[in-house]
């Protein structure tokens, strides 16, 4: 599919270790053009509204106090086929489980620590990008 988007966000643990330049040029190496980008702090109902598809899952809270730890990093990111690339080059949920190479393998230091997120869905991906971002702000002709 060509010339579609994702969105991602790099995590508080991740921003926090120094990492954002890394992951931002392997986004950038794997084919990806950055159309918007921010350094920003959820708010507690930001991440409970962003996550709210886990909030009968038994680590709701905890991933909503890490995910408002500190600053994140989001961007709304293009290519052919955007979200399944995404995934892939990011790797499992789980860093453990994930392939070597993979941004989640690299950078990440456990499941919930897992130091980026991508979205898992054109819809999802569209809905997220206009989470966290305005129309004017996501320049989509780069
Ligand atoms: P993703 O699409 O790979 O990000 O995974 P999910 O949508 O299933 O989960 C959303 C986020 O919740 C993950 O990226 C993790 O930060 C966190 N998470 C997922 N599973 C677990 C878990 O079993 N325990 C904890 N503590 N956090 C989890």
């Amino acid at each position: 599919m060509a010339n579609t988007i994702t969105l991602t966000m790099i995590k508080p643990d991740a921003v926090e270790k120094g990492f954002t330049g890394n992951i931002l040029k392997d986004i950038a190496d794997a084919g990806f053009t950055i159309t918007a980008l921010k350094l920003t702090q959820l708010t507690r109902s930001d991440a409970e509204r962003f996550y709210s598809v886990h909030r009968e899952r038994p680590f709701f809270n905890s991933l909503v106090e890490f995910m408002i730890s500190g600053p994140i990093v989001a961007a709304v990111l293009k290519k052919d086929n955007a979200v399944e690339d995404f995934r892939k080059l990011i790797g499992a949920t789980n860093p453990e489980n994930a392939e070597e190479g993979t941004i989640r393998k690299k950078y990440a230091e456990s499941v919930e620590k897992n130091a980026v997120h991508g979205s898992d869905s054109d819809e999802n991906a569209a809905i997220e990008a206009h989470f966290h971002f305005a129309d004017k702000e996501i320049y989509s002709f780069l």
